[in-house]
């Protein structure tokens, strides 16, 4: 039987809750499919990790993970940390070390959910949200001089390069092309940019076309975050830069109803490396280990590692038992409006999947 060796990292506050829930489900599934199984192995790195070890991996954590056929993760970030350190050290350095350059995300609004977008009028949503995750306003570059003096100043430079602009249209064409209406919104901000921005809107029309059949348009990433409340329905695949996409996604997220129903893949198109799937939202410290926690950003996460690991008959059933899950109102947790609890939305998913109801 194909037995999949997953790398599980919970990381920090809820990321601990949702990960083992994850890990049950998918346990679950194995057992109605019956072609498959799973090895997990799980990794304690993170916050308390950081206080005992000083750093939140190893310096060679990366080399157990290479082992791995994918990766699923909580969330990194702890109020006694500075965040720059928690997500540097850890999720960030898996993401760069593995150059899952691609981080895609997926937006619909469940059966069941209220989502606020639903108020301005559409009732469903198909998006997905492709980010540049490699380099961009996030590579890393800048400093800081003159700490605490009148003329302290700071910069943050943001790379990009011919070579990573190219290959995230590359993929977010090719995504476009293989979904029904094969639409692409190229997210830019070359108004006020002049330079990379620039650069970003040549590469796409460049490789546009090699994509004669995929309609796109180019929208700047202020008009962008009305036009998802305005015309949704405009909308279908995106692709926008790292920073532009961390702050669209939320926003999607949010419209669709929650942030903890959204989930993310960090992935390597050309599988060198394993992915990494994770629940969009973070550590949560607030509802922490209060059984307040939505796992569905983290079982839907799990829906994109079935769909990339090539088990895509897993990857329906597991989506179809969400979809039930979220119809159902008495499964709702807290952030939904409900009372359920981790453990029970985590039940109730189980015995959807082994047929029980
Ligand atoms: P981090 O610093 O790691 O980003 P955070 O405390 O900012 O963590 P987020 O995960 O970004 O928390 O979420 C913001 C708020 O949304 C949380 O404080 C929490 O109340 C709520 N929330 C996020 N995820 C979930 C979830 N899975 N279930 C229920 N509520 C959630
Ligand atoms: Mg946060």
């Amino acid at each position: 039987m194909k037995t999949y060796k997953i790398a599980c990292i919970p990381g920090d506050g809820i990321g601990k809750e949702v990960i083992p829930a994850g890990q049950t489900a998918l346990e679950a599934l194995a057992k109605a499919q019956q072609g498959f199984r799973f090895e997990f192995t799980s990794f304690d790195w993170g916050g308390d990790y950081y206080r005992k070890h000083g750093v939140m991996m190893p310096a060679d954590g990366l080399e157990p993970l290479r082992k791995m056929d994918a990766i699923l993760f909580g969330s990194a970030g702890d109020p006694d940390i500075p965040d720059h350190i928690t997500l540097w050290g850890l999720r960030l350095k898996i993401c760069q070390g593995f150059d899952q350059y691609a981080n895609v995300r997926p937006t619909r609004i469940l059966p069941g959910i209220d989502a606020p977008l639903k108020r301005c009028g559409p009732k469903d949503l198909d998006w997905v949200i492709v980010r540049e995750n490699s380099e961009g306003e996030y590579a890393g570059v800048g400093g800081r001089v003159h700490q605490g003096h009148p003329i302290e100043a700071a910069t943050d430079v943001s790379i990009m390069t011919r070579a990573g602009v190219e290959r995230i249209m590359r993929f977010a064409f090719r995504l476009a092309q293989s979904r029904p209406r094969k639409l692409l919104t190229v997210v830019t901000k070359s108004n006020a940019q002049r330079h990379a921005m620039v650069m970003w809107d040549e590469i796409a029309l460049q490789v546009s076309k090699e994509f004669p059949d995929v309609k796109w348009d180019k929208e700047l990433v202020d008009a962008c975050t009305a036009r998802m409340i305005n015309r949704p329905a405009s909308l279908d695949t995106l692709v926008a830069t790292n920073l532009h996409a961390d702050i669209l996604s939320d926003l999607a997220a949010a419209l669709a109803g929650s942030l903890g129903i959204a989930p993310t893949g960090n992935i390597d198109p050309e599988r060198r490396y394993p992915s990494m799937f994770e629940p969009i939202h973070g550590s949560a410290f607030d509802i922490m280990g209060k059984g307040l926690a939505n796992p569905v950003g983290t079982f839907w996460s799990c829906v994109m590692m079935l769909e990339h690991l090539g088990e895509s008959a897993a990857a329906r059933q597991l989506m179809q038992a969400v979809e039930s899950i979220t119809a159902d109102q008495s499964l709702h947790t807290r952030d939904l409006g409900g009372r359920a609890s981790t453990a029970q939305v985590t039940q109730a998913l189980c015995d959807r999947l082994a047929g029980a109801t």
